[in-house]
């Protein structure tokens, strides 16, 4: 068996997905562009990964800030789990838009969540927005997402049916799964030790 045998084929395959990766979509027709964009998702997608994750991120319902999230991670929760998240409360149709810069991923219909959207965002971490009333027109798998995207609207769908509106938030990072978002969304832009907040008390 040589080696050579395979350096060709694989060659091949590199040049194809170096070319996919940088080609230009909008020269493609529709059908295609779908395909394209599929098979490009999870090279961008682990081009995210291999970058820091956020540690800041933005709080994703609109008006809320930081300091009026109540903290519920780790609440216990019917069936003995405990609250993987926090709950971020709001008016029924407030906007939620995304809390980083990252893909969407999966955008369903579970029993727990209701209408469910999953992010893929830096470092491999994946952000989850639950019961929405509605997603935002138009968002689909593969759409790149900053702080600025519209992802839906704050409901009560899901397990959530019967409680005051709000978005669960859930972030997951690659190996100790469910971690807090309060600390990041808390944290302030440039690195969480300013000293002001300390001050003039
Ligand atoms: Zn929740």
């Amino acid at each position: 068996m040589s080696v050579k045998k395979f350096v060709l084929p694989i060659s091949g395959v590199l040049l194809f997905v170096i070319v996919l990766f940088n080609a230009d979509e909008s020269r493609f027709p529709a059908s295609v562009r779908a395909v394209v964009r599929g098979l490009k998702l999870p090279l961008k997608i682990a081009a995210l990964s291999a970058r820091e994750p956020d540690a800041q991120i933005a709080v994703p319902v609109e008006g809320v800030r930081a300091g009026q999230i109540e903290d519920t991670w780790h609440a216990p929760r019917s069936g003995g789990r405990l609250h993987e998240g926090q709950d971020i409360f709001a008016r029924r149709g407030t906007n939620v838009r995304s809390a980083t810069e990252g893909y969407v991923v999966r955008v369903s219909e579970n029993q727990l969540g209701g209408n469910t959207v999953l992010i893929a965002g830096a470092g491999g971490r994946s952000y989850y927005y639950a019961h929405l009333d509605a997603y935002a027109p138009g968002l689909a798998v593969g759409d790149y997402v900053t702080p600025e995207t519209a992802l839906g609207f704050v409901g009560t769908t899901g397990n959530a049916a019967g409680t005051a509106p709000h978005l669960h938030f859930g972030v997951y990072a690659p190996v100790a799964g469910a971690i807090n978002p309060l600390p990041l969304l808390q944290a302030e832009r440039g690195g969480a030790t300013t000293p002001d907040r300390f001050m003039g008390d």
